[in-house]
């Protein structure tokens, strides 16, 4: 019975074995398009083409005003790109299809305008808002990491993402309070060297900035453990942006 059954599926699958063969060999021979715009990538350009590169719009400043509950730990957010419809398309490819190096090319691109905007000589830390643990298994890494190394690369500074875990799943949230949900974010996070933190400027890192309430949650919890100024810094904001 199971061997008629393997029988059916067998040639159900062969032309999506001869499309993943035709895929690679066309891969071979033509140049690989623009994740945005899917025009071919040519004169060296890599992921994204010359035209949406420059299409992205760099927002320039940082947000210095938050709608958090409880106390605010963090004195600046940098949302760096406007949220319109290229900008999330680049997002998506980031969380979702474990390409990570358009990320790396859309940074390199705005490097002297993006460390324009930031206190470069004064962060002492870089550090990734840590993913849940079952989503840092489900996607093998954590996506913001490579935007962390780039900024401490970037700012020749020390990346201090290895610093703070996020020790239990926090999904359930939705019956709590604003104060409990705050308290049971809270407990998620764990120091791992707290000496590390003491006194140091830190730039958290995350993808997008939402309601900006778990790097806040976090940022407290450096706090505790006498952290200096708190900036946070993220791809883009859904909550600010054109779209
Ligand atoms: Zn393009």
């Amino acid at each position: 019975m199971e061997s008629a059954k393997t029988l059916q599926l067998f040639p159900r699958m062969i032309p999506n074995i001869l499309k993943d063969l035709c895929t690679g060999v066309v891969d071979l021979i033509y140049p690989p398009l623009c994740l945005i715009c899917d025009n071919r990538l040519e004169g060296g350009y890599s992921e994204i083409c010359p035209k949406c590169l420059a299409n992205f719009k760099l927002i320039g400043k940082p947000h210095e005003q938050f709608s958090i509950p409880g106390d605010v730990h963090i004195s600046k957010a940098w949302a760096l790109f406007e949220f319109d419809e290229p900008f999330q398309n680049l997002i998506h490819h980031l969380k979702y299809s474990r390409r990570r190096k358009p990320i790396g090319v859309v940074l390199n691109h705005y490097k002297s305008q993006i460390l324009d905007q930031l206190p470069v000589d004064e962060i002492d830390l870089v550090i990734s808002i840590p993913l849940h643990p079952r989503k840092l298994r489900e996607r093998g890494y954590n996506q913001v990491d490579d935007m962390s190394r780039w900024l401490a690369e970037s700012l020749n500074t020390t990346l201090g993402s290895h610093l703070v875990k996020r020790t239990k799943y926090t999904s359930t949230q939705t019956k709590l309070s604003a104060e409990e949900r705050v308290e049971n974010v809270r407990a998620a996070f764990g120091i791992t060297d707290g000496f590390a933190i003491k006194d140091n400027h830190i730039l958290l890192v995350d993808d997008v900035l939402t309601t900006g309430a778990t790097s806040n949650t976090l940022a407290g919890v450096l706090k505790e453990y006498g952290a200096g100024e708190i900036d946070l810094i993220t791809l883009s904001t859904p909550r600010f942006g054109s779209a």
